[in-house]
């Protein structure tokens, strides 16, 4: 390989690190307010799910204690109704209060029934709520953590974009001139694309192979581009030796 072609092999392979590096930072930099997204989504459908539990136990409580005053005023009934019997004028009278005591009792019996129902299920959803409670300050306090170490990071990875930037803009002034011109054009269309390493006799870029004549193209410094894929090509470090 030319001591030329060398140079610019090195240095396009520097360009293809660098905009490998900026690629990966600029990624991490928008992963933190996607994540806050997804963050702020959790809270709200945390809070609904609390809601909803808050507003279970809030019907069942209504219609149980609805049920217990149903059955206090049963039980009055009853008790005023044992009275009477005491008091019965006839036989007659005394067995229907005592039809009427019995269909009492077992109305007041059936609603005994479904009020202790009703608290076994009013404290599984006391333990649903605050388990609703618990997951709606986690995702508070995650959000918080997520936000606060998004805004620690930021600044960091805003500084390496710049400083690998002025790296770059000082690596591609050292590009002979008909790479420099290629290099430019494809690098504004594709960015981090833009460049290729010939693996074996492949483009990394597209895995198609690359003939033999564009490869001694590349030993002898011509700037090449991948006929499949169009990337801008180089060859790897064994090259060097060569
Ligand atoms: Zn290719």
């Amino acid at each position: 390989m030319s001591t030329e072609a060398h140079l610019v092999t090195n240095t396009l392979r520097t360009l293809h690190r660098i905009h490998q590096q900026l690629e990966d930072l600029r990624e991490r930099l928008e992963r933190g307010p996607r994540l806050l997204r997804a963050q702020q989504v959790n809270i709200e459908q945390s809070n609904k799910a609390l809601a909803a539990a808050e507003a279970e136990a809030k019907t069942l409580r209504i219609a149980n204690d609805k049920k217990q005053l149903q059955l206090g005023s049963g039980e009055a009934q009853v008790a005023k109704r044992r009275l009477q019997l005491q008091q019965a004028a006839d036989n007659r009278e005394y067995q229907a209060l005592k039809e009427q005591i019995a269909a009492d009792e077992m109305t007041n019996s059936v609603l005994a029934d479904e009020i202790l129902e009703a608290m076994e299920k009013a404290d599984l959803l006391a333990a649903k709520v605050a388990e609703a409670k618990a997951a709606v300050e986690k995702a508070a306090r995650d959000s918080e953590k997520l936000a606060k170490s998004i805004a620690e990071q930021e600044p960091i990875l805003r500084g390496d974009i710049d400083r690998i930037q002025q790296e770059m803009r000082q690596v591609e002034s050292e590009l002979p001139g008909d790479f420099k011109v290629l290099y430019q054009r494809l690098v504004q269309a594709r960015g981090e694309d833009a460049l290729a390493v010939v693996n074996g006799d492949y483009c990394s870029g597209c895995n198609q192979h690359i003939p033999v004549n564009m490869i001694n193209s590349l030993m002898l410094a011509t700037p090449i581009q991948c006929k499949s894929c169009g990337r801008m090509l180089y060859l790897p470090e064994e090259y060097n030796r060569r």
